[in-house]
């Protein structure tokens, strides 16, 4: 397979230009085209020589993402994209406005291998990573559709951001780089579901970002039923592991706690949690279950969600309760593309 020609730093694109034998200040020219302007094609570098764009077109990929589908939510402006890739796969992404800024949702691989029940995004399959270009375009390419800047990243869509390691790594380098979109990197969130190399991986790098972590479970009798990455790593484990990244960061952690009506949201559980939690810098974010017909699991309802908080904070842990978006376009992720692969 090709290279791709969005994935690259400019200092690969350097290298691969002289490659080419072409003067080195080509590549600058070229990365500006790609992540300043944003085009979505080679034929778009206007001040590149015909000959030129033949050669990049010639001997490497342009990832895209093409518009399939678009909705847009009538509640709160929440857009959801199906985007096709250049192999025919579909990704999801979702497009968020907030007071502070927008907020994009992008997918890191095409479906996901890590089977949490409760979630969507897994019915339909693993098939296969993203690259960082295909990461970066569900970026350009809704900011352009929409005519706004994108300034937050949640990778909370389809797929383990862990599982793709590094080529979600170049995506940050990239998105946060200067010289192309120059997000913050305190406006990017990465979300795993709990792996926990990857947690050490990501602390060595010692990024101002916002780790997530999905534990939607105070113990391993629960959380191994909902989520089998459990198995592999444990609650005391993967806790163990979130303890020594904040003090390695100074970040705080988040973890996302989704809940399942008779499963994971009684007082107890809150109980459990909040022990467990106690003296970390952390913040919990409850999110009432998104229900998707083939899981069978329902959302706790708004007195139990009540209760939970009251419990929690009775215990000095930061919680809230995460406000529902796009509700009516099926913004959560992986039920847009499979229902296309049904179809
Ligand atoms: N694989 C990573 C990134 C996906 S983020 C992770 O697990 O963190 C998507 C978030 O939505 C995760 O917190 C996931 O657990 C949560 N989620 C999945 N299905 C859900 C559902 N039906 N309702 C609410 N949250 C869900």
């Amino acid at each position: 397979m090709k290279k791709d020609l969005r994935s690259m730093s400019l200092s690969q694109l350097e290298e691969e230009i002289l490659g080419l034998g072409e003067p080195k200040f080509k590549a600058k020219q070229i990365y500006s085209w790609l992540h300043q302007h944003q085009v979505s094609s080679v034929d778009e570098m206007t001040n590149i020589s015909k000959a030129l764009r033949e050669k990049l077109k010639d001997n490497y990929e342009f990832c895209s993402c093409s518009i399939e589908k678009k909705l847009v939510s009538v509640y709160d402006d929440t857009v959801k994209y199906l985007f096709e890739l250049n192999d025919g796969e579909y990704i999801e992404s979702v497009v968020m406005k907030y007071k502070y800024g927008y907020t994009i949702c992008v997918s890191s691989q095409v479906g996901c291998k890590m089977g949490c029940k409760f979630c969507a995004s897994t019915i339909a399959g693993f098939v296969r990573n993203l690259t960082a270009g295909e990461i970066l375009a569900q970026v350009y390419t809704a900011q352009k559709d929409l005519s706004i800047r994108i300034s937050h990243v949640v990778l909370m869509g389809v797929g383990e951001p862990m599982d793709n390691f590094d080529n979600v790594m170049d995506f940050i380098s990239l998105i946060t780089d200067e010289k192309g979109q120059n997000m913050s990197m305190r406006n990017i969130s990465l979300s795993t579901c709990g792996v926990v190399d990857g947690i050490y991986r990501l602390m060595e790098k010692k990024l101002q970002l916002t780790l997530s972590i999905s534990l939607h479970a105070p113990n391993d009798e629960i959380r191994s039923r909902t989520m089998p990455v459990n198995n592999k790593w444990g609650v005391d484990e993967l806790l163990k592991a979130c303890r020594d990244y904040t003090k390695a960061t100074n970040r705080r952690i988040s973890f996302e706690y989704a809940m399942i009506s008779g499963v994971n949201d009684s007082d107890e559980c809150a109980r459990e949690l909040a022990k467990k939690l106690r003296g970390m810098l952390a913040h919990v974010n409850l999110i009432p279950v998104n229900e998707v017909k083939e899981t069978g699991y329902k959302k706790s309802n708004d007195e139990r969600i009540r209760r939970f908080v009251s419990v929690m904070e009775s215990y000095g842990i930061n919680t809230t309760v995460r406000r529902t978006l796009g509700s009516d376009i099926n913004a959560s992720c992986g039920q847009l593309r499979r229902k296309k692969k049904e179809e």
